[in-house]
């Protein structure tokens, strides 16, 4: 067995240190909410692999699946044999969740590989070039979808050229704005702290309809419509810092789109799979439902399996030729026979309702600390919650300050991220999180948020 001090030179020996990690523990074992450590230490997991085991660490009935289906096929290989018994399963089972007019699949194996795919779809079919994605936005690491990611710089450092034809428009980031009281399924929480006054010369740029505006122009100045084949948005940016857009954002781009017969790709690859409490993150808008062209999911959908996969309407892939889309180990059988427990257990333990109360109890928990410390927002839906942070006298908080809340909590067993390149934490748990684990997720957060401004 190797102890922590095997684990950290094991690390620094023989990992590639441009992943950056949070711990040096070896991960031994895990169940629910959560993992051990092989230096028998157990941690309390409120990062769930970035939004990842949705039905928590080793669900009996996923592992039972994926013994089953290992028993009987692991492999085909989507050029060799079209479907597989769990596959048709599981598209029987995304069409009961998949927004109504997607009707077409497509596996890969992770997020970035369907974003690419998306966006060779979206070439491919509309015969234009251009992608306009979001400030604030996480879409992969591949050549393509890194292209499309904003969250960060450090994310495209040195890597250029990036796949080009790519342009950015302003997100919806108002953290002082009133519009976000107005969400109508009353499932997004914030406070502001009084005192605190707005620090962002962004903030105009981001606030409520603007970025509208600017997208309009934009099909003005940048990408002309007739040039432009998609837009492409996460409905709450993930590693962006869990921003939620206001309800009326998604259904103007969706007219934006359909005015110009471009494409409204939503990657719901962070806040779908019932992660805020509905299927689909981008199901909390104002008005009627707003369907996308291309929607793409991944990590909830297989509870921590590699799968990832693109639902979308019926005639998207007119325009792409024969063997133009494919890979190895797409659609494979074991990742399938994974993703149907995990979408089964989501629903015989009613984990959307799950979602949403114990956000609201996080939620809750998280506005009682407000006063205390200078959390000058929180923000999110169902289990998918932040908290940023500000500074003295309505000031930017001090650079690392979610990274030292991060550290202050795992140094208490719990795991957390931070999100985003302001100063924000994120709770990502498992959709199976109890109460209790979430008033122990509170209690050591306040700990942590003690140690570091106490
Ligand atoms: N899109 C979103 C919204 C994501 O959050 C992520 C991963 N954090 C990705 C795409 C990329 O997924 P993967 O890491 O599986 O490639």
């Amino acid at each position: 067995k190797s102890g922590a001090a095997d684990a950290a030179s094991l690390i620094r020996r023989h990992l590639s240190p441009a992943v950056a990690s949070n711990s040096n523990f070896i991960a031994e074992r895990a169940s629910g909410s959560y993992i051990y450590s092989t230096d028998g230490q157990k941690h309390l997991d409120m990062a769930a692999g970035i939004g990842v085991v949705s039905t928590g660490h080793c669900h009996p009935k996923v592992v039972k699946a994926i013994q089953d289906q290992a028993a009987s096929l692991i492999h085909t290989q989507q050029n060799i044999f079209a479907a597989s018994t769990p596959m048709v399963g599981l598209i029987d089972r995304l069409l009961t969740i998949a927004p109504p007019s997607l009707t077409r699949f497509f596996f890969a194996n992770s997020g970035s590989e369907a974003v690419d795919n998306a966006i060779k779809i979206a070439r491919g079919h509309t015969k234009r070039q251009n992608i306009i994605c979001f400030e604030n936005s996480f879409h992969g690491r591949t050549y393509g979808s890194m292209a499309l990611t904003t969250s960060k710089t450090y994310y495209r450092q040195g890597f250029a050229p990036l796949m080009p034809q790519v342009v950015v428009a302003p997100y919806p980031y108002c953290l002082h704005c009133k519009v976000r009281e107005a969400h109508p399924d009353g499932d997004s929480w914030y406070k502001i702290q009084p005192n605190v006054k707005p620090y962002d010369p962004y903030e105009a740029r981001g606030c409520c309809n603007a970025p509208i505006d600017a997208l309009k122009w934009i099909l003005k100045q940048q990408s002309a419509p007739v040039d432009t084949a998609a837009i492409i948005i996460e409905p709450i940016m993930g590693e962006g810092g869990f921003l939620t857009p206001p309800p009326s954002f998604i259904p103007a781009l969706r007219k934006i789109c359909d005015e110009h017969g471009i494409l409204l790709i939503i990657d719901e690859v962070q806040a779908g799979v019932g992660r805020t409490g509905k299927w689909w993150g981008h199901q909390h808008v104002s008005g009627e439902a707003v369907e996308p062209d291309i929607m793409i999911f991944a990590k909830g959908i297989a509870s921590g399996f590699p799968f990832a996969g693109l639902a979308v309407r019926e005639n998207m892939f007119e325009g792409l030729a024969s063997g133009t889309m494919g890979g190895t180990y797409g659609a494979a059988p074991l990742a399938c026979a994974t993703a149907c427990a995990t979408l089964d257990v989501i629903k015989e333990e009613k984990l959307l309702d799950n979602a949403t109360a114990r956000g609201r109890q996080l939620v809750k928990g998280l506005l009682d600390l407000t006063g205390k410390y200078p959390i000058i927002d929180i923000r999110g839906r169902g289990l998918m919650c932040a908290a940023e942070f500000g500074g003295k006298d309505g000031m930017s908080a001090e650079p690392g300050v979610a990274a030292a809340v991060t550290k202050a909590a795992g140094k208490r067993n719990m795991l957390l991220l931070t999100a985003g390149a302001r100063e924000t934490v994120r709770f990502l748990p498992p959709l199976t999180v109890s109460s209790s684990e979430i008033d122990e997720a509170l209690h050591i957060f306040g700990e942590s948020l003690e140690e570091v401004f106490g």
